[in-house]
């Protein structure tokens, strides 16, 4: 993994030995000797990771931090300040402006490798849901304006896994002072178990427990699905700092050495609860507006722009097995009427419980589409010429059997819908094709009088009503 590193600091060869060290580890440095230099060269040469010296003459670390931090542009870069000072307090003021890690000077090298590399790693996952954020919002999807900093913290969910009790109870104490709901249990397997049934925002992970080990344990958790995107905060002793390098290298996010600070713990928890809230914003918005981009606001069916290429991979799937697939348009009868004399509100009312009516005649893996304005189209694979034709008859009767309930006062009306059908088993057809070959069957339909199914090769469908024969049976048998 290569990545560009910002190091930041006043003293020339605090500088040039920061630059020596991750160039050997190939990593691209770049450098500023200033606080304003450092945030100038962090919003113009998009670095993955800044070294922050926190004592410099002017604007120290800290409000360089605080910049950084609430500015949209710069605020997803991780920071790690380092500094002679050893006291947790200023540990904690810099993680509360925003700062991802502290390391002290004379810098361990193993640490800061391994803070370098994990942190890059987490900002590379941000990164890309950043980046199919800004396609969303070119495609004019609201985005959020927030930064990781503006996300709450408190009222977490936290899971502790550690087995010395006195540890234990002093974390969770802690943990209290957010009204944070805390499960802390002794072992890994119990951690397990509730992580399947829980939502955690972050798990607290001890590496020094006593009968088991840590790491393989933080290694379970981040491959196992349910856990995986769950931040892990280590616990350990100084004297354990390669395992320490080893834990987030297998993925864990960060670490907090024993005796624990109580500030520095909240601190450090208040960072992994915001970073993975804010991702889970991302993430949900990415999803929704994915999923406003492919379906219909009106009825939640899939839209023209899905069908074009879902159909095309339909097709293709079933030119391979050599099945044959049904494609149908449907168009409501008359509906420019049911517009002209109840209104526009009443015709969107109809076209909500039209898609209702035929999605709840199909099968979950049926396809249907709201093509645009009163039109539709059904795709069912694997499906032969006369289970097709039993679908559109059972469609079309959904539709005129039972009039469509609408809002008072009118109350009910009356609907029917022509369908045009062709069966697709030559494997050569593209979607245009397909499409074309229906509209000529569903103009068919339209011109031998609406409510009706024509099917390509057949002509007017009929279909012995199977279901209301033997429903009437059975009411003759048991009068
Ligand atoms: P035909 O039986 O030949 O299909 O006649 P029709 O009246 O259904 O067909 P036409 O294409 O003339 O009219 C379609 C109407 O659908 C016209 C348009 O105002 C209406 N429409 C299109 N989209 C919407 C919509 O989203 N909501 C509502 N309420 N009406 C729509
Ligand atoms: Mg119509
Ligand atoms: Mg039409």
């Amino acid at each position: 993994m290569t990545a560009r590193v910002l190091v930041v600091d006043d003293i020339l060869p605090n500088v040039k030995l920061l630059e020596a060290k991750l160039s050997s580890e190939y990593f691209d440095v770049i450098t500023a000797m200033s606080g304003p230099e450092g945030i100038m060269k962090a919003e113009t040469m998009s670095p993955d990771i800044i070294l922050l010296d926190v004592m410099m003459p002017g604007m120290d670390g800290f409000e360089v931090c605080q910049r950084l931090k609430s500015n949209p542009a710069t605020s997803n870069i991780p920071i790690v300040m380092v500094t002679a000072l050893t006291d947790a307090t200023d540990r904690v003021r810099g993680l509360e402006v925003g700062a991802d890690d502290f390391l002290t000077k004379p810098v361990n090298d193993i640490a800061l490798m391994a803070r370098v590399r994990s942190l890059v790693r987490l900002k590379m996952t941000v990164d890309e849901w950043r980046t199919r954020e800004n396609t969303s919002s070119q495609f004019g999807f609201a985005t959020s304006k927030n930064t990781i900093i503006s996300e709450a913290y408190e009222k977490a969910r936290v899971l502790i896994i550690e087995d010395k009790d006195f540890e234990s109870e002093k974390f969770v104490d802690t943990l209290t002072r957010d009204e944070d709901l805390v499960m802390a249990v002794r072992s890994g397997e119990q951690g397990i178990a509730l992580a399947q049934q829980n939502d955690f925002d972050v798990i607290i992970l001890s590496i020094n427990l006593a009968s088991e080990d840590g790491l393989r344990l933080c290694s379970h958790l981040r491959s196992n699905e349910r856990t995986r995107a769950i931040p892990i905060l280590i616990v350990s002793e100084e004297t354990d700092i390669k395992r320490i390098a080893q834990a987030l290298e297998i993925g864990a996010h960060d670490y907090i050495l024993r005796p624990v600070d109580r500030n520095e713990m909240l601190a450090r928890v208040h960072t992994q609860i915001r970073r993975k809230r804010y991702q889970d914003r991302l993430r949900a918005n990415y999803e929704k507006s994915l999923a406003q981009a492919l379906t219909d606001s009106l009825t939640g069916l899939y839209n023209r722009r899905y069908m074009q290429v879902h159909l095309d991979t339909l097709l293709k799937k079933n030119a391979d097995a050599k099945k044959s697939l049904c494609v149908m348009m449907l168009d409501i009868d008359h509906f420019k009427a049911v517009n002209d004399t109840y209104g526009h509100g009443v015709g969107d009312e109809v076209l909500k419980t039209f898609a209702e009516r035929i999605s709840n005649s199909l099968r979950s893996f049926d396809l249907v589409v709201r093509l645009g304005g009163e039109e539709f189209l059904v795709v069912l694979p694997d499906t032969s010429m006369d289970m097709a034709k039993q679908v559109a008859e059972r469609i079309r009767k959904s539709v005129c059997n039972t009039p469509f309930r609408v809002s008072a006062p009118i109350g009910h009306i009356n609907v029917t819908v022509s369908i045009g059908a062709v069966l697709i088993q030559d494997g050569n057809s593209t979607v245009d094709e397909a499409l074309q070959r229906s509209d000529v069957e569903l103009y068919k339909a339209k011109e031998g009088g609406r409510n009706r199914v024509y099917f390509e090769g057949e002509g007017l469908v009929t279909v012995a009503d199977k279901a209301a024969g033997s429903m009437a049976k059975t009411i003759a048998e048991t009068i």
